[in-house]
């Protein structure tokens, strides 16, 4: 009876050492053991193992009443439908692809309630709760930025952003206006636009010395690389700037604060789907798995061709 006794504790102590240390140990190894959360659960932090750093700053859903809406009237308080749900698929999609993982960061607020795509003041509005959150936001990739700064050298950042203009199209943020990317290529490469660019640091190092404008909408932009797998985007070869007057989405706050035009070798786009995109679950599956090649690819051609961190060769690098 007392061996017994001993044996099921002995197996309660082994199940409560499994409990508290695998996770722990795991986190040591495989990046989605780690996921780490704020205060109540409203900031999501998956650390990542590969120089890509994914925040979706627009697409959570919690309402709670220790953070009242925000009572600013002009502000913007739409969340970005299924940006949430389409960046943790990105996640998982890019893992199935090369074994690693990027480093995603969640604000699982709405956007009634706090807007980390702003300064502290407009995207709190004056609530010292969600100032709390908003500085765990940022401190999250921030501090992913660093790690892949100091183990990779260099890396990608993207805010990931959801759109309701009515022009079904994806846009792509380098903070450059309408008007700017209207310039011919010549104008747009000088180093006054390029100066202020949130890829400043990939222009002046990049595998195939590719200038701004090539990197922006040459055959191997981010956004031509999009737009083969079916995706009508701006700028990209097909559609190399938008027109005067037209609704465009140049990249905000995080993409200024995290992307290298202000310095660093972490460069930055924002990531802007219409909402007919987000919406369309019969192409869910397909949209996430080529932004995640699309991400893939642009990593390997212009940052870390051999790496093994990026799997196998993407199929839309194989073309000549
Ligand atoms: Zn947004």
């Amino acid at each position: 009876m007392a061996k017994s006794k001993q044996r099921y504790r002995n197996i309660y102590f082994f199940l409560l050492f499994l409990l508290i240390s695998v996770p722990f140990l795991a986190a040591q190894e495989i990046p989605t053991a780690g996921f780490i959360d704020g205060t109540n659960g409203y900031i999501g932090f998956l650390p990542g193992n590969m120089p890509l750093v994914i925040s979706i700053p627009h697409g959570g859903y919690l309402m709670p009443d220790e953070i009242p809406e925000r009572p600013c009237v002009n502000c913007s308080k739409n969340q970005d439908i299924f940006t949430l749900e389409i960046g943790m698929g990105i996640r998982d999609a890019i893992f199935r692809q090369t074994g690693h993982y990027p480093y995603v960061i969640i604000n699982n607020l709405h956007r009634t309630r706090l807007d980390p795509n702003r300064n502290i003041s407009e995207a709190s509005d004056g609530n010292k709760n969600a100032e709390l959150v908003w500085h765990q936001f940022q401190n999250c990739i921030d501090s992913a930025c660093s790690e892949v700064e100091s183990k990779f050298g260099k890396g990608l950042y993207i805010d990931l952003h959801g759109h309701r203009h009515l022009i079904k199209r994806t846009e792509l943020g380098y903070l450059l206006s309408n008007e700017e990317l209207q310039l011919e290529d010549e104008l747009l490469d000088l180093d006054s636009f390029v100066e202020f660019s949130s890829i400043k640091s990939l222009v002046d190092n990049n595998l195939n010395r590719l200038s701004f404008s090539q990197l922006i909408r040459g055959k191997d932009s981010f956004g031509s690389l999009f737009e083969a797998k079916g995706y009508p985007t701006v700028p990209s070869r097909g559609i190399p700037f938008p027109d005067s007057g037209e609704p465009y989405f140049s990249g905000g706050y995080n993409t200024t604060r995290h992307g290298s035009s202000q310095g660093g070798t972490i460069d930055g786009i924002q990531i802007e789907l219409d909402e007919e995109l987000r919406r369309d679950m019969s192409k869910r599956d397909k949209l996430v798995a080529d932004l995640a090649c699309t991400m893939v690819e642009f990593l390997k051609i212009h940052y870390f061709p051999d790496a093994d961190f990026l799997g196998e060769m993407a199929p839309g690098n194989k073309q000549p």
